[in-house]
């Protein structure tokens, strides 16, 4: 079983109680652990891989909540720095009009250092930059950078998301596209939501968009699509891979457990070379990591929802 290393954000979500109201109402939130790839750490452990976390938090106590959290999904945390500046939060609440209200507080997470000790063990193994808050500035996109040239060897895969999250980007889109365009480039496996392949292509039809994404460079792609399933497109092929019909309750969470059942099975493999070959090989691969983003909306929150293997196989 080769290792996953998931590197970026990591923060604590305050959600709001009561929804219906905006944040300058709301009185009562709920913690919960967040950030994209520490998600998609704790899917890969959840099935039996090997998910390992490369964050930054915060010497504090909601630091503390973020890694035990972690450590409770098998995740290997070893790696995570601990910084001096507060945890990262988030507050959000969905409000009146069905808009989300949003306050971020942007602290520890962005504070994560390189570390040229890892570069000896990435070989063979795989990395994924789930980016979000990580093209926000920062040492952590340096760092993020210097990750995917390290990734840049014969022997790895490199998967990247790029979590676009309008409360971020706001105006700003221009740049988290620019911004994006070397992990496009460089990445092995890209996963997209539909919005997110349409704005980084600059297309609206999203087989045009995946003729442009790979044209950037990017060899696999998948695009989610909810209910809809799966967009593959690789070797000159793509088709949509059906979801599975289930009622969902909360869709939080479903892409990370998406993206950490792919890369969970890509992990089991003794070489990546098939991955790269075997469109139906993939094609099963997708499908077994849509039964897993199903079986996430069902449950509330993002970690507590994400499947076991033994939900998975049922
Ligand atoms: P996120 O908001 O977590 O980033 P996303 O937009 O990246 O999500 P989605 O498309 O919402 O990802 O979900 C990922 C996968 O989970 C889908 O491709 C699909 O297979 C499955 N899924 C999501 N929502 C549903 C649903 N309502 N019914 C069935 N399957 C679903």
């Amino acid at each position: 079983m080769k290792k996953v290393y998931c590197i970026g954000e990591v923060l604590i979500d305050f959600v709001a109680e009561q929804q219906g109201s905006d944040l300058s109402k709301a009185n009562h939130f709920t913690k919960k652990a967040g950030g994209a790839p520490a998600n998609v750490a704790c899917a890969i452990s959840k099935l039996g891989g090997n998910g390992i976390f490369i964050g930054s938090v915060g010497d504090d106590p909601f630091g503390k909540f973020l890694l035990e959290t972690l450590k409770n999904e098998g995740v290997d945390v070893s790696l995570t720095q601990l910084s001096d500046t507060f945890t990262t939060l988030a507050f959000v609440s969905l409000a009146e009009d069905g808009e989300r209200d949003f306050v971020f507080s942007r602290g520890a997470d962005k504070e994560l250092k390189y570390n040229p000790d890892l570069r000896k063990n990435l070989p063979g193994n795989i990395l994924h930059l789930g980016a979000a808050t990580a093209l926000l500035g920062g040492p952590l996109e340096k760092t993020y950078g210097r990750y995917l040239f390290d990734g840049l060897t014969k022997e790895m895969f490199i998967c990247f998301d790029p979590n676009f999250r309008i409360d971020l980007w706001k105006n700003d889109e221009e740049t988290f596209i620019k911004k994006c365009m070397p992990f496009v480039e460089k990445s092995h496996l890209c996963k997209f939501s539909s919005e997110e392949a349409q704005l980084i292509s600059g297309k609206e039809d999203l087989h045009d968009a995946c003729d442009a994404l790979h044209k950037i460079g990017t060899k696999i792609i998948t695009v989610t699509m909810g209910k809809e399933g799966t967009l593959l497109s690789m070797n000159g092929t793509k088709k949509i891979i059906p979801s599975v019909k289930v009622k969902p309750v909360d869709t939080t969470g479903a892409g990370d457990a998406f993206i950490g059942c792919l890369l969970y099975q890509i992990s089991d493999l003794g070489n990546f070379e098939p991955v790269f070959e075997d469109f139906s090989l993939v094609e099963g691969m997708v499908a077994k990591a849509n039964k897993a983003g199903a079986i996430t909306t069902t449950n509330y929150g993002a970690i507590v929802a994400l499947p076991t293997k033994e939900q998975l196989e049922k």
